[in-house]
């Protein structure tokens, strides 16, 4: 019996999930909260239970004892020797990590390096590292990298129209996001169609509170909207996505409350999108509540959402020149059937129509008409169970 754990680590926070592999059981999942601030708030799931406690949680160490002991206390396992693999999800991993890599010290070295590229990430990802090797010392590191999947986009695609030196020097070029997610969806699109996943053409979008759309040939990622940051892109719940970049010393000149550009680029990614537009919430819900009352600004916000995922979609059916399938995934793509049908009823020309009978909230799978020349379809995301496949993958080696 093995035991892997996936985990997505932020500099407060410490979200887990315990599988039983190779049977990619979920036994237990968890999220400790707030670590090194008053209050930290530890919550355990498991056999439909749900136990929370406040504690002080100095560290990620700490918060990895937590939660290993929670596991002994709630008998979710008997001893820590059942756990076999532990997987890392890292934000960036740059030109270096093109796949899902056991982690050494060496690893550890270089997603710490590549800390510039996600500066609140990275490092949490290394505490998170260092936590589980220091308490578990015997147990296998993975680290799954959310921009893996898109290392194979040409440089066409992922370098800017900008001096070749920033590239060469800096590192400045489109990275992506959400690759796990891409790639999940990607694949799981392909066992719905009944084809083998390099024989298709796949627009992948996901849209949660951070929304990314992904141009998918033959199974690999040639563009995706993410870029530098993951503030590039359509609209979301409180990023801005695209917006020409003279705007930002605009801002600082115009608006006393923004000091410099990073206070402008820090308004960008909480303060703007749905939120921003709204004046009420990031929550795509909301926004519809809104817009079904009556309330200009939510009327808006929604209907600019809209238009930017169009925007995208119809890119990449270009990027693509044509694709097999949409498919939607993550919090939003996955429960709004109303954001499903704007999307899609204003992008017709391309060949895709909904089911109205299919495209309903819990529809999982084809919900396009059955002459609809693009499927459409919606598949849950599941970003741990690939981080516990790397594992269990890598550790067979
Ligand atoms: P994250 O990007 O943080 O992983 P999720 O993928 O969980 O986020 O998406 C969260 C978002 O999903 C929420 O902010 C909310 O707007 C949206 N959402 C969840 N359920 C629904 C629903 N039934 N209808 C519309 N939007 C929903």
């Amino acid at each position: 019996m093995s035991k892997t754990i996936a985990i997505n680590a932020g500099s407060s926070s410490l979200k887990w999930q315990l599988y039983n592999m190779p049977e990619e059981e979920v036994l237990a999942s968890g999220l400790i909260e707030r670590i090194g601030l008053k209050d930290s708030v530890s919550t355990v799931k498991f056999a439909g239970n749900k136990e929370s406690e406040t504690l002080d949680i100095h560290d990620h160490h700490q918060a990895v004892k937590i939660l290993l002991d929670d596991l002994i206390r709630f008998e979710i396992i008997a001893n820590y020797d059942e756990i076999t693999g532990v997987g890392h999800r890292v934000v960036a991993g740059g030109e270096i990590f093109k796949e899902s890599t056991i982690i050494g010290e060496k690893e550890i070295l270089e997603i710490e390096a590549l800390s510039a590229l996600a500066p609140l990430h990275n490092p949490a990802h290394v505490a998170a590292i260092r936590a589980f090797e220091e308490v578990l010392p015997e147990v296998l590191n993975v680290a799954v990298f959310d921009t893996a999947f898109h290392t194979t986009m040409p440089a066409k695609a992922y370098r800017y129209p900008v001096p070749k030196a920033y590239y060469t020097e800096n590192q400045v070029r489109k990275y992506g996001a959400h690759g796990t997610s891409h790639f999940y969806v990607s694949q799981e699109a392909a066992k719905y169609l009944g084809k083998p996943v390099e024989e298709l053409k796949v627009i992948t979008a996901h849209i949660g509170n951070g929304v990314s759309i992904t141009a998918v040939d033959g199974g690999k990622s040639v563009d995706t909207s993410m870029g530098f940051t993951p503030l590039a892109g359509p609209m979301m719940g409180t990023r801005s996505g695209d917006i020409d970049p003279a705007l930002i010393p605009y801002l600082v000149a115009e608006r006393p409350e923004l000091a410099d550009a990073a206070a402008v680029v820090n308004a960008l990614n909480k303060e703007s999108g749905l939120l921003g537009i709204s004046g009420k919430s990031s929550d795509m819900r909301d926004i519809i509540a809104g817009y079904e009352a009556g309330d200009e600004d939510a009327t808006l916000a929604f209907d600019m959402y809209i238009d930017r995922l169009k925007k995208y979609i119809s890119q990449y059916f270009g990027v693509l020149n044509g694709a097999d399938a949409l498919v939607f995934t993550a919090g939003v793509g996955e429960n709004s059937a109303p954001v499903r049908q704007a999307v899609v009823e204003g992008l017709t020309w391309f060949g895709m129509e909904l089911d109205p009978e299919k495209n309903v909230f819990g529809a999982v799978g084809e919900i396009s008409t059955v002459d609809s020349k693009v499927k459409v379809l919606v598949i849950p995301t599941d970003e741990e169970l690939v981080i516990a496949r790397d594992v269990e993958r890598l550790k067979a080696k």
